[in-house]
């Protein structure tokens, strides 16, 4: 973006006019919009920040002269490549590869690899972008990046999967490096694919670094990483309930997805004593009225991470009934958890939840409220956990491992499971200085704005490039 005068925060500090301000906010805006259409996500996913942010930015003429909020929004690089591989049947298959490299102000470029056929660069620019305040948050050396290819690996066998994999990481290879950008996993990419792409980087460079983590453990993964990101979302949570003198005993929650995240915050609500109700997967949701037990729990994450299997199949078993084509939000709960995908928790299912007398939302996939959803539950000063601080324990756990790899050391499971309760309790004590406004604490305010002043700090420290 061209650094225009007009489009930036006026600097006339204190007297200000907030309509000045506010139609400053929309042009800045438009033209975020103008340069990156057809990008719902991203564009959702800067009006979040840069509505926080702007008030802030107003009045710093630092801020203009380095074009922070411009720089901010582009990112610093972006790849685009073609995947070939052959499938089972020998006939071969091209998919489409990216890697977006948003901001390496505090570290290196750091986030995930999503294999699902939605991906597009639009969704990934929203993804990095995110990851950026996310990682900032954490109070870790990590830069912001995502990453990953409209690869389907539902339905593929094992070899398909490993030769999509090797073939990805010929070019992604070129881009990455301890130091330089070290991705992780997201949607579709879980242990066995960081395990193919890690196998082929070591084949091409002939080297053991760490240049990417949630590897195995015994391989250069760290304990922990597997459950961090569903362990900090409800460490968070019980943080926020604290505040409030409350717990987790006997709460209601409804949680969706039955991957990584979802089911290792199940896990933790379950130890809690939270009764959890709902648990879902792209073809609807379960629902528990008893509540899970670590019974029904172990024959969840068989069926999802062994047998890769569907949700549908548990339909009649436990007392659990299945809802095909449905999302919980339905189900009468005290805490949300969405733990999916973007966009799976909209102003319907918002009212629906205040309606059954919800507390608030806590999430754990990222961007699964909408904006409307969003605003619904701050106008009724309902607890709202972004994204960017209650998941950024898989991020935490992710530096962790980077750590352990550069010492070549391998940290026990107390230690990791301390370092991530620390952070997760870091993250809620800079929410709430930023977001504290008197009567309530807005989370969405606070994790924006104690983000943003780290990054822009660093950004101007280090100059314009
Ligand atoms: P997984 O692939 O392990 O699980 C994703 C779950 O969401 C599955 O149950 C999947 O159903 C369901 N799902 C995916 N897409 C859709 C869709 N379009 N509609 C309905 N359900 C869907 O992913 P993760 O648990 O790793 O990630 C979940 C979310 O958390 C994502 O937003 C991710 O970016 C975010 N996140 C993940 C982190 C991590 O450490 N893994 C860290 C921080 C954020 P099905 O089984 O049918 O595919």
């Amino acid at each position: 973006m061209t650094q225009s005068k007009q489009n930036t925060p006026s600097s006339s500090g204190s007297g200000t006019d907030s309509k000045d301000r506010d139609s400053d906010l929309e042009r800045f805006l438009d033209e975020v919009s103008q340069r990156n259409p057809h990008e719902p996500e991203f564009l959702e996913a800067v009006r979040e920040v840069i509505e926080v942010i702007y008030p802030e930015a107003v009045g710093r003429p630092d801020l203009q002269q380095d074009a922070i909020l411009e720089r901010l929004v582009e990112p610093d690089r972006v790849f685009s490549f073609r995947v070939c591989w052959e499938d089972d049947d020998g006939q071969l298959q091209v998919n489409r590869g990216y890697r977006v490299q948003f901001n390496n102000a505090l570290g290196p470029y750091k986030g995930g690899l999503r294999f699902h056929p939605s991906v597009n660069l639009g969704i990934l620019k929203f993804l990095a972008f995110e990851q950026v305040f996310k990682n900032a948050l954490t109070g870790l050396p990590l830069g912001g990046g995502k990453g990953g290819s409209d690869f389907d690996p539902r339905g593929r066998s094992d070899r398909e999967v490993m030769r999509f994999c090797q073939s990805f990481m010929i070019e992604l290879s070129r881009h990455i490096g301890p130091d330089r950008d070290v991705p992780a996993g997201d949607i579709g990419v879980g242990e066995r694919e960081i395990g193919y792409l890690y196998g082929q980087y070591k084949r091409l460079q002939d080297e053991s670094r760490g240049i990417l983590t949630g590897k195995g453990v015994g391989y250069g993964g760290s304990l922990l990483r597997m459950e961090a990101t569903g362990y900090g979302v409800v460490l968070f949570a019980e943080a926020m309930l604290s505040r409030l003198e409350e717990d987790f005993a006997g709460k209601a929650c409804a949680i969706s997805g039955s991957g990584n995240v979802a089911l290792f915050a199940a896990e933790k609500l379950l130890e809690k004593g939270a009764k959890v109700v709902t648990v879902s997967d792209s073809g609807g949701y379960l629902h528990i009225p008893e509540g899970l037990d670590t019974e029904l729990l172990k024959k969840i994450k068989d069926l999802k991470f062994a047998q890769r299997g569907r949700l549908e199949s548990l339909d009649g078993e436990d007392g659990c009934e299945f809802h095909a084509d449905e999302r919980p939000w339905e189900v009468a709960c005290d805490l949300a958890i969405p733990c999916a995908t973007q966009g799976e928790l909209d102003l319907e299912a918002a009212e629906a939840l205040l309606e059954n007398g919800c507390m608030g939302v806590i999430e754990g996939a990222n961007m699964p409220s909408t904006a409307a959803a969003i605003k619904r539950f701050r106008e009724e000063k309902k607890l709202f956990a972004p994204a960017k601080a209650a998941n950024a324990g898989g991020v935490a756990v992710s530096g962790l491992e980077m750590s352990q790899n550069s010492m070549r050391v391998y940290w026990k499971r107390e230690r990791v499971e301390e370092e991530l309760a620390e952070i997760m309790g870091s993250i809620h004590k800079q929410c709430v200085e930023a977001g504290d406004d008197g009567d309530w604490v807005d989370y969405v305010k606070g994790a924006n704005l104690a983000a943003f002043k780290q990054v822009a700090s660093a950004m101007l420290s280090l100059g314009p490039g």
